[in-house]
């Protein structure tokens, strides 16, 4: 099989073939390619804490760092246990190419370690992020590297870290950790971010489409922080969410769902197929939701579930990235063939990266916006990334992912050749 890695440099090649047309220096060019399909740096460590029962226990973790040429390195830090270099390195790229696309002056990073949390205490957590924090410590910072939650880490965790890492470096320096505690830092509206960005994305596409929204069906699968949030702001928007799902299975309703209800249900009764089982809601399974005929799809858990098994039976017109990688390669083929749209993961779902830097901005400035200021500038810089990829694609006749890519490798081809890259 493909490594994810290789994926995404497949991802490279086919946009750099579109994108040489734009350089009269083809051989400046095809270095600078070659230089981006190699992350700068790689660092790998072996941290070792003292478990709750006095053993000592090491872990793999790791940092890659992309490009910076557009700014800082950006990127979560995740805690699981398939963290890997091939992982890091792909991430990280595709962190580079979110933050182009989105206008915000970052390269793009992604850490890791390998780690089962299921199996260790919060005590322990805290050692192992620390440790993290201890020996990254001189690969990054507010102007070098700076790490965010990712796969289960969250705002405790990045002040854990941020402790260790001001005491390794000896002055105070919040910027330097985003998706903190609002208590330490964080940004106000950064929670909800994600959703609320994934949903300016779908007003301004039902705008130029000329949906309207109380006849749009919109089928939702997830229900965390992304899925929650889209559905909210989607129904609030006049749009019909009439199936959404969890992990054990999704709820439908043909006459539209209230996902403040469903979150309060899910709070009393634990799970979607509890809430359809108590309230009576027809209840249908997560293979099912993917295949409802809705005008847009939203995947918004896992990635991959949209997959050469499944992609011949999408009904949806159009599906709305919000999860990371949602859609295979094989599937996409399969999809476009059958003249389905397809808004790419890393414009819809680049509001929490956004966020996370007007959060690094007011660290910098020791200042705090208002969540009114935090939502005003979210929307201006997510509808013009839409509409750079909108009129792109609409242009050279792009799907709007190559649209995407060819703008992002575009930023980053040309920020290289105004630091003067050497022939
Ligand atoms: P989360 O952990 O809060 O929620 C995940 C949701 O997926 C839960 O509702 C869970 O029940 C559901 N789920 C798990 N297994 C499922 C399955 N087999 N079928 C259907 N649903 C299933 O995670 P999140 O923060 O909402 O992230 C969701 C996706 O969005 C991920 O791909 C993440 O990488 C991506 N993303 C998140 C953010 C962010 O700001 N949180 C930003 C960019 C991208």
């Amino acid at each position: 099989m493909t490594s994810f890695f290789n994926n995404v440099l497949r991802q490279i090649d086919e946009i750099s073939i579109l994108l040489e047309n734009e350089y009269i220096d083809k051989k400046t060019f095809k270095k600078i390619i070659s230089e981006i399909k190699k992350p700068q740096r790689i660092i790998k460590k072996t941290l070792t804490i003292t478990s709750d029962n006095g053993k000592k226990i090491s872990f793999q973790s790791f940092r890659a760092q992309h490009n910076n040429a557009l700014g800082p390195f950006k990127g979560g830090i995740r805690f699981h246990l398939n963290v890997n270099e091939d992982e890091v390195k792909a991430l990280s790229t595709l962190m580079s190419f979110k933050c182009s696309l989105a206008g915000i002056p970052y390269g793009g990073s992604k850490g890791g370690i390998k780690v089962d949390v299921s199996r260790f205490s919060q005590k322990e957590l805290k050692k192992l992020s620390k440790a993290y924090a201890k020996s990254f410590s001189k690969y990054i910072g507010e102007r070098i590297d700076v790490p965010a939650p990712d796969i289960n880490t969250n705002a405790q965790i990045m002040a854990w870290m941020l402790e260790e890492y001001e005491k390794s470096v000896g002055y105070k320096s919040p910027a330097t950790f985003t998706g903190k505690p609002i208590e330490l830092g964080g940004s106000l509206g950064r929670n909800e971010a994600t959703g609320r960005c994934g949903v300016f994305v779908l007003k301004e596409f039902a705008k130029k489409e000329r949906l309207v929204p109380s006849k749009t069906k919109i089928a939702v699968q997830g229900f965390g922080n992304v899925g929650f949030w889209f559905s909210k702001f989607a129904k609030d928007s006049g749009f019909k969410v009439i199936a959404i799902s969890d992990s054990s299975g999704a709820i439908l309703n043909e006459k539209g769902l209230d996902p403040e209800k469903l979150n309060d249900y899910k709070r009393e009764f634990g799970s979607f197929k509890e809430i359809a089982e108590n309230k009576g809601f027809k209840f249908i399974s997560n293979e099912d939701i993917l295949e409802l005929p809705v005008d847009i799809l939203v995947p918004a858990a896992l990635e991959a579930v949209i997959n050469k098994d499944n992609a011949e039976k999408i009904k949806a017109k159009v599906i709305l990235e919000m999860a990371n990688g949602p859609t295979t390669f094989e599937a996409e083929e399969t999809l476009l063939k059958n003249k389905k749209e397809i808004l790419p993961d890393i414009l819809c779902n680049s509001g929490g990266v956004t966020a996370s830097y007007f959060e690094w901005a007011q660290n910098l400035q020791g200042i705090s916006w208002s969540e009114k200021k935090v939502n005003e500038e979210l929307k201006k810089y997510i509808v013009n990334a839409f509409n750079s990829v909108y009129s792109l694609a609409k242009k050279k006749k792009f799907t709007f992912r190559v649209a995407a890519n060819y703008l992002s490798l575009k930023r980053i081809v040309d920020a290289i050749i105004l630091r003067g890259f050497e022939s």
